[in-house]
């Protein structure tokens, strides 16, 4: 047993390390709920033995210190953290207490607030003009990021009206949206930089830069929460007429606030925006409640590192840690292996998760996941579980670097990696158990044929037991045949029988959907199918033919014609239609006068008045194809200023330029 005098010395240095890597090198090296978890045994471990509490524990003070390198400003006003609550109960009981300091047995005003996922800042306002602003740093101290906050659009420079105050401090989050984080993350990946782990992290490291211009750059947003120090002016007597007050100064506040007027109320508003967590376009960590009157908050005052009539009720946490079990690769319908983690079990987003993606091999390597590691996993919303990242001090010392499979992990096939592509895909074809399954799986689905009643199950034991090889072969599935199978009662069989049937008869587009060719979606199958017309006349197309499909590009029109020179798929289409598969006659798609036909276009250079997207769609819709290059077959040159390497190229070629003025007369 450790002397609880260790345990709170070796809890102490563990978040001492950690507020090390969150607050001064924005990288975490756990995430938020392991360090919650130790802070609460911190917490009631100095509660059980109050002689053991120092001032310098982390429960007596705020975290974070200003990094030097920055000016330094004082906090007028300290800026503080908050108490957490992670239950019902525990908001309930902060209530309690509440009413019992203020000695009240009537229900309290609350003022409710999203908990903004980023980083605070205090922001002065003199005669309505920002002068200065600061990181919260240690709660006294701040570092001084002025100009960084003045590259950020939604800090004001000057305060809208008369009426504010003299001097002002507003304090507010600095957050960044999940949109900007990821593209930021993307740029940083595609420059092999360095990649922040979350929003949050991004956010504070990209306020925290020594050069504004890169600050400047980063998709960073504020919104304010409250005020610090005011001089020479007045303030209502709550905290939400104050937020109502900064709104018509300019300062954004969020517009998820909300008056309660008990506790079942803010439970309840607990309870809202938590369901509309995933749907908003940033991360928040739960809400925060503030006693509504401030003469009430002044009686309430203080504690240590955090006022006495506010609280913050986080929400389950959508990061946690576990270690990794295994590694396996999944075959997917193309043959593509997906790399998937397996966990021990963990708590995360709401769901108990063991299995989180790897995506593909290029991240596998990148992130080095190993089977034995520590690693961070994220589950946000509805989205499938994924390995963040590997915690590097947590790594055992006999882990090994995962080796790519040269063998289909089901079939045995060799295993190719496809040049240019992060995708290494068993060679086995309709061979391979895995893809058969797959393959039928898809060709069933509501959105392909739309059998009803054949599950996944079903197709493990149909190709399991060498019953079904193709999706051809399920026409010939009899009554008696399935009846025999596991779980499956007459009834079921007959209804299955009359199901695949049914899907004999469907539509031209859902049938090229259903075949399942690579990068073939429901929307180039719509293409493919309203361009041809028919089996036969797309079985008989050139690549160059098949490029003139409206969307479809050089990738997708050879993973087309390869799919339709295999004999094998040759094989079950031709069966598919002898069992009777049909659609009706598909409308060749013309679109009146298309003065584009047959003519491909290269844009490059920044056009006057039209965007990228626009132009492409008038060729596309003229009946044009759009090009990324210049070649002797290119048409014409859209080019604005601007234009570079592909100006020269038309040149070189005799290629025809043409200005935006002259290509709208083009299509007209
Ligand atoms: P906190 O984040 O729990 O709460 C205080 C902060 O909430 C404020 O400073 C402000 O930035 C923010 N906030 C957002 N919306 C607000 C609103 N409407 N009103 C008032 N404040 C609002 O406390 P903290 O002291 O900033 O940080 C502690 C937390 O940080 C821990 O609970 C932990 O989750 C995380 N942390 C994680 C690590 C790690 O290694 N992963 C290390 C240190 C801290």
């Amino acid at each position: 047993m450790v002397k609880p005098s260790e345990r709170l010395t070796q809890l102490r240095g563990l978040l001492a390390r950690y507020d090390h890597r969150y607050y001064v090198l924005n990288d975490p090296e756990v995430p938020d709920a392991e360090y919650d978890r130790l802070f609460g045994e911190l917490k009631t471990l100095e509660e059980a033995h109050p002689a053991l509490v120092s001032p310098d524990s982390p429960t007596q003070r705020v975290s974070g210190a200003p990094l030097k390198e920055f000016g330094e400003i004082e906090h007028q006003l300290p800026m503080l953290s908050l108490d957490n609550a992670f239950s019902a109960d525990e908001v309930r009981a902060f209530d309690r207490r509440v009413r019992e300091r203020l000695g009240r047995e009537t229900p309290i005003t609350y003022s409710c607030e999203p908990k903004l996922d980023g980083l605070a800042v205090s922001l002065r306002y003199e005669h309505g003009k920002l002068v200065h602003g600061a990181t919260r740093g240690d709660g006294a101290r701040g570092e001084d990021v002025t100009l960084n906050l003045r590259t950020i659009a939604s800090v004001p420079l000057n305060l809208l009206g008369e009426a504010y105050p003299r001097v002002l401090e507003v304090r507010g989050e600095v957050f960044m949206s999940r949109d900007g984080f990821a593209r930021m993350n993307r740029e940083a990946l595609a420059r092999n930089e360095k990649i922040f782990v979350n929003p949050r992290n991004a956010a504070a490291g990209s306020l925290r830069q020594l050069d504004s211009r890169v600050t400047a750059l980063r998709p960073l947003q504020i919104y304010f929460y409250g005020v610090g120090l005011i001089e020479d002016g007045n303030l209502p007597d709550s905290h939400s007429q104050i937020l109502g007050c900064l709104r018509t100064w300019g300062l954004r506040v969020s517009p998820l606030t909300q008056v309660a007027t008990d506790v079942a109320g803010i439970l309840a508003y607990y309870e809202v925006i938590h369901t509309q967590r995933a749907t908003l376009p940033y991360d928040i960590d739960g809400v925060v409640y503030k006693v509504d009157a401030l003469a009430e908050q002044r009686a309430l005052g203080f504690v240590a590192r955090a006022p006495r009539w506010a609280l913050a009720h986080k929400f389950p946490a959508e990061e946690e840690m576990t270690t990794v079990r295994d590694i396996e690769w999944q075959v997917g319908r193309t043959g593509a292996l997906t790399p998937v983690a397996r966990l021990t079990p963990v708590f995360v987003g709401g769901v108990t998760v063991s299995n989180a993606t790897l995506h593909n091999i290029d991240e596998l390597l990148r992130k080095d996941v190993r089977v034995g590691d520590s690693v961070f996993i994220r589950r946000a919303g509805d989205v499938i579980p994924e390995v963040v990242r590997v915690i590097a001090e947590r790594r055992p010392i006999d882990t090994k670097p995962v080796t790519l499979p040269v063998h289909c992990p089901v079939c045995g096939s060799t295993v190719a990696r496809v040049t240019d592509e992060a995708v290494i895909r068993c060679t086995g074809g309709t061979s391979c158990p895995a893809q058969r399954k797959e393959a039928i799986r898809h060709y069933a689905a509501r959105r392909a044929m739309d059998i009803e009643g054949l599950g996944d199950k079903l197709i493990e034991q149909l190709v399991d037991a060498g019953l079904v090889a193709t999706p051809a072969d399920l026409y010939g599935l009899k009554v008696q045949t399935l009846e025999s199978l596991e779980r499956m009662g007459k009834k079921s069989a007959l209804n299955l029988v009359a199901a695949i049937e049914e899907s004999k008869k469907t539509t031209f587009a859902k049938f090229l959907f259903a075949l399942g060719m690579p990068n073939v979606g429901e929307a180039t199958a719509l293409a493919l199918a309203e361009h041809f017309a028919s089996m036969v006349a797309l079985q008989a197309a050139t690549l160059d033919e098949i490029m003139a499909v409206q969307d479809v590009g050089p990738i997708v029109a050879t993973a087309v014609r390869t799919f339709l020179d295999e004999k094998t798929n040759q094989q079950v289409i031709a069966d598919l239609r002898a069992h009777g598969v049909h659609w009706p006659d598909v409308v060749k798609k013309t679109s009146g006068f298309q003065p584009l036909a047959g003519k491909t276009l290269v844009i490059t250079g920044t056009l006057p008045t039209l965007s990228r997207m626009e132009a492409e769609e008038m060729i596309r819709a003229a009946g044009g194809k759009v090009s990324g290059s210049v070649t002797k077959k290119t048409s014409y040159l859209l080019a604005g200023s601007d234009g570079g390497s592909k100006l020269q190229k038309a040149g070189e070629l005799s290629v025809k330029i043409i200005s935006e003025s002259e290509f709208r007369l083009l299509v007209l």
